[in-house]
């Protein structure tokens, strides 16, 4: 099926060599496979990722088109493609052209899949092209009523935030505390959809700006992290939950984490850093305590923290921008100088 209204050239961000600065190009439009779809993007957030990416951490190959948090409306499917047609609104994650023969492709959990190819690590295309190749795998409707502006960082931030409540509900039941350590782009997410799925919230952050987002985002209680001393076991049992979720990628963050997670309960890893992260053995070991991690979900806990985002009204914290841009949005997110989400429009 096709459209008669697609141009033959784009805009699309590029990452030439790792660490230099991101070029807007002009690029081809690329055309969709019997299995793809192409999505106009209409905008796209950046994502910490997008940094680990162009830092040469996360094994992207340039030259590429970075961004994963695209909304956007379908412009053409391929001729095999069921479920969508032209005009649908969507939103996709990265995973394509998966093997669709391991066992995590088999399980729906394909985004983990090794023979994977990843929209905005791996493409000439990704979020911050005007036009993307989608997997139908990945991708997903935006439900009505839910702008395109604030859809788009759920599309890793909030379906990552999502999941790591998901998980967190394995150790504590709803309507009890549960403790976010890092309330910026993806912690703040956090803190709305636990608070949309019944949970107390007690957030922690050295940044009083992002302390403020928290109590925003719905948090019952907030505490300056670089108050609270490990050693004082009295001051971190008072603030014990069950479940700690970890949304920063600093050590300090981890440190912190165990000693407020109680007895059996479980530490949950969002963030992430280059370095390692020394995690106290005895602790875990003394007080039964598990560490897991998580990133994004499958396609189905996509739909649904899109929906409850519709449904519970969250509102993401987002500040509008234009592609070119981009490059200054990298510098002050690698500076921790970005409060929510910046999200990017793809069309003037
Ligand atoms: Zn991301
Ligand atoms: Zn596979």
């Amino acid at each position: 099926m096709g459209s008669t209204d697609i141009p033959q050239a784009m805009k699309a961000a590029t990452v030439l060599e790792f660490q230099q600065p991101v070029q807007i190009l002009t690029r081809p439009v690329p055309s969709p496979s019997a299995d793809q779809i192409l999505v106009k993007v209409t905008c796209s957030s950046l994502c910490s990722s997008d940094i680990a990416a162009w830092l040469g951490h996360v094994g992207a190959r340039p030259p590429y088109c970075p961004g994963h948090e695209p909304v956007g409306v379908v412009g053409m499917v391929g001729s095999a493609v069921r479920g969508f047609k032209p005009g649908d609104r969507v939103g996709f994650m990265p995973a394509s052209s998966t093997c669709m023969d391991c066992t995590e492709c088999l399980s729906g959990q394909h985004r983990f899949c090794e023979g994977k190819t990843c929209v905005g690590f791996h493409a000439p295309w990704g979020g911050f092209s005007q036009y993307c190749l989608a997997d139908p795998l990945s991708t997903v409707k935006i439900p009505d009523g839910l702008k395109d502006e604030w859809a788009a960082p759920l599309l890793c931030a909030g379906v990552t935030a999502y999941g790591a409540v998901k998980k967190a509900a394995v150790a504590v039941p709803g309507g009890m505390f549960l403790n976010v350590v890092g309330c910026g782009g993806v912690g703040h997410l956090v803190i709305q959809y636990a608070k949309a799925m019944g949970y107390r919230v007690r957030a922690f952050d050295i940044s009083d700006e992002k302390l403020v987002l928290a109590q925003h985002s719905g948090a019952d209680e907030v505490h300056r992290s670089d108050q609270i001393s490990v050693q004082d076991k009295q001051q971190t049992k008072s603030l014990r939950a069950r479940a700690t979720i970890v949304a920063s990628g600093s050590s300090a963050a981890y440190e912190m984490a165990l000693p407020l997670t109680a007895s059996h309960g479980h530490t949950i890893a969002i963030g992430v850093s280059p370095q390692r992260v020394p995690v106290n053995l005895l602790e875990m070991v003394t007080r039964d305590l598990s560490l897991v991690a998580t990133n994004q979900g499958s396609r189905q806990e996509l739909a649904e923290c899109l929906e409850i985002a519709a449904t519970a009204g969250l509102k993401p914290e987002v500040e509008i921008r234009q592609l070119e841009e981009l490059e200054e949005g990298f510098r002050e997110l690698m500076e921790g100088n970005v409060s929510g989400r910046l999200v990017y429009r793809l069309w003037k």
